[in-house]
């Protein structure tokens, strides 16, 4: 049945907040080892217990049925999944009114863009938190600097769209701020500096993180001017350019929260689990319902339900949270971040 996406009945959360936008984590497998996202030893969710392509495919329709115009795949690292690539192309073909972006470490891309530019995918997400190939050795325990330049330098020739994820860990590459904005004098790229969330899967203790207003105050001594860029609507980053350079550069308040007013995510992660906030503790088993032999109607009734329940930001979901479980946090690869 043909859809017209602005004819759907957007999906409202109680404080008035509409959903259209679904990030979907294909996997917690990873070949990193990220110090702000897990530890070395990790226990990755069994193959079996994963959602599959064809439950993915399911939720996808559903969830665009229901007013979702834009998809993330994340992770873990979506290049990870076995077929990642084949599920693309089918998500491609099946709904190609669906905006497609992906966040990747960029690790196995070598030629992939080409294929990645043919699925028409929007916009690509690429981590990378240092310049110096020593200390991205430091940071993410694996040897794959020259990977990640390498990708880098092929999605920019393709013509994609490309935001750099850096989080900024304290004692590890806070002094490499100016040096990623310089980055963005001649490449024409975004590179989007993170608060460290505390995500870590038991990595660290987390402490207060390098903040947004610290990261902008270091960055505005440096510059005489910069130039607020025009948000785009729901944008978790606050955006500036400086004059002349090619690129741009933004701030995301991931653990400060300021942006929770705008948020139109709803997640789903490897496992198949509902969630309305990083913060949250998953709201509902999307796989258990599907097993069950829920038909559509049910699983949009309890998508509802679910959005229904969401919390005002990250900080009452985080106290919620916290009632219940404690102060552990998982892996971000097991949320998708
Ligand atoms: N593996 C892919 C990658 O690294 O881009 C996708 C998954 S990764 C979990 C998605 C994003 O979450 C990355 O940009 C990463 O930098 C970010 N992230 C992971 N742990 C984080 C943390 N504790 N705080 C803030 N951002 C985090
Ligand atoms: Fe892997 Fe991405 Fe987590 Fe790094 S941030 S360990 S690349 S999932």
């Amino acid at each position: 049945m043909a859809i017209n996406l602005n004819d759907l009945n957007p999906l409202y959360d109680r404080h008035g907040r509409v959903h259209n936008y679904l990030r979907i984590a294909v996997t917690d497998r990873c070949n990193l080892r990220c110090r702000y996202c897990m530890p070395e030893k990790v226990d990755f969710v069994k193959r079996t217990d994963l959602l599959s392509f064809e439950e993915m495919l399911r939720a996808i329709s559903i969830f665009r049925e229901m007013g979702i115009q834009k998809l993330r795949f994340t992770g873990g690292e979506p290049f990870m999944r076995r077929d990642f690539d084949h599920f693309l192309t089918e998500v491609a073909e099946k709904f190609p009114d669906l905006e497609m972006h992906l966040t990747t470490n960029g690790t196995l891309m070598k030629n992939k863009v080409e294929f990645l530019k043919k699925t028409g995918i929007s916009s690509v997400n690429l981590s990378l938190d240092t310049l110096k190939k020593q200390r991205f050795l430091e940071m993410t325990r694996r040897d794959s600097f020259e990977q990640v330049l390498g990708a880098v330098e092929d999605i920019l020739d393709a013509g994609i769209r490309l935001k750099i994820n850096t989080v900024l860990m304290k004692g590890f590459n806070e002094d490499e701020l100016i040096d990623l904005v310089e980055w963005t004098r001649e490449k024409d790229l975004s590179v989007r500096f993170i608060e460290e969330m505390p995500f870590n899967g038991g990595d660290h203790v987390h402490r207060a993180p390098v903040s947004y207003d610290q990261i902008l105050d270091e960055i505005k001594k440096h510059y005489s001017r910069l130039e607020p860029l025009e948000n785009e609507t729901h944008s978790t980053s606050y955006n500036y350019k400086i004059d002349g350079y090619k690129g741009s550069f933004g701030v995301i308040p991931a653990w400060s929260r300021t942006i929770c007013s705008s948020c139109n995510r709803i997640r789903l992660t490897p496992q198949g689990k509902i969630k309305n906030c990083l913060y949250d503790e998953g709201v509902f088993d999307l796989k258990a319902l599907m097993s069950h032999g829920a038909d559509d109607n049910e699983l949009k009734w309890s998508i509802e339900q679910a959005i229904l329940s969401k919390k005002k930001n990250g900080f009452e979901t985080e106290q919620a949270r916290y009632a219940s479980i404690g102060g552990s946090y998982e892996s971000m690869a097991k949320i998708g971040g």
